[in-house]
């Protein structure tokens, strides 16, 4: 069994021009041989984050925008609530984005997502995010004449132009102190019918299934295709993707859990320490409040 930080640095993609999706197996658990063997590890990585959350809030310097995106099934919902269940709600926002509304096709495909982005000391998560520009969109080309652009500026250059956008967009957020990290919750076609058909099964899962789901299903090579050219060209050193194996909930979890500790332990994230004017302040505070409770 491999070293946790192997694990994770086995599934992170900087560089993009050589990525071929068909080299990361949706099954891959890396040795790890049930939900079991990792358990352990999950519910240490889960303590481990709420702590670094709680030091991120206070050092109040970074912020950390985690985007998620998958075919539908792959556990993008399960992953947040588990991953994220110790941390302080007040230090974390999720944001989903669904089709996009009147107003939101109104304006520059960043727009509605940039109004999200998590300020300092904040953990932003986007639940499908821009890169559904390049990815729904590409596969459905015809939903860029919903999106209102002048027709002279939709060329064949507009899939560059997007990842280009992109790019300048996550480059300048991590040199201003968000540190920007993406995961693709990578599912197996095989995998994603048995849970579909378990949704059908289960009345109380019913809510979860959508028609539209099993349609898109028919897209899926279009979809990985549009995938392995999105992380192609968006993965870098200031904002990887993470291309997460996703068959086994269990281990998609850890990996995740495990890549946000990594990334919060690298900021070297500090309590911020008084000064010795704000250390007098707090000792004459005592000197107050001791002093009042004498009174009493
Ligand atoms: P779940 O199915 O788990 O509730 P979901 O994220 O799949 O969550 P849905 O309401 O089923 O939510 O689907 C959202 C849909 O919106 C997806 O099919 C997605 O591709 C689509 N979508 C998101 N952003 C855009 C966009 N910019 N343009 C067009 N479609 C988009
Ligand atoms: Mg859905």
């Amino acid at each position: 069994m491999s070293h946790i930080s192997d694990v994770i640095r086995h599934f992170r993609v900087v560089k993009g021009q050589d990525f071929q999706l068909k080299h990361f197996n949706p099954a891959d658990t890396r040795g790890f041989k049930d939900r079991d063997a990792a358990a352990e590890l999950l519910q240490e990585g889960v303590k481990k984050l709420a702590g670094l959350q709680d030091r991120l809030y206070a050092d109040g310097r970074w912020s950390l925008l985690l985007i998620f995106q998958a075919m539908d099934a792959a556990g993008k919902d399960g992953t947040i609530k588990h991953v994220m269940s110790g941390v302080n709600p007040q230090g974390c926002q999720v944001f989903s984005f669904k089709s996009p509304s009147t107003e939101e096709l109104s304006h520059d495909f960043l727009w509605r997502t940039n109004r999200c982005l998590p300020e300092r000391g904040r953990i932003g998560i986007f639940n499908r995010s821009y890169y559904e520009e390049v990815l729904v969109v590409r596969v459905h080309p015809e939903y860029v004449t919903h999106q209102k652009m002048p027709e002279p500026l939709v060329t064949k250059h507009l899939w560059d132009q997007r990842y280009e956008s992109i790019n300048d967009l996550e480059r300048h957020l991590s040199r201003n102190g968000t540190v920007v990290r993406k995961f693709f919750l990578n599912i197996s076609k095989a995998e994603q019918k048995r849970r579909f058909l378990k949704r059908i099964d289960d009345p109380n899962h019913h809510w979860k299934f959508s028609s539209a789901d099993t349609t898109e299903r028919e897209y899926w090579a279009d979809y990985m295709d549009a995938y392995q050219k999105m992380i192609r060209a968006t993965a870098s050193d200031c904002a990887p993707w993470y291309v997460v194996p996703a068959d086994h909930k269990w281990f998609s979890r850890l990996v995740v859990a495990a890549a946000i500790t990594e990334t919060l332990e690298s900021l070297d994230l500090k309590y911020p320490t008084l000064t010795k004017t704000q250390q007098q302040e707090l000792q004459k505070a005592r000197r107050i409040l001791e002093n009042g409770k004498k009174r009493q």
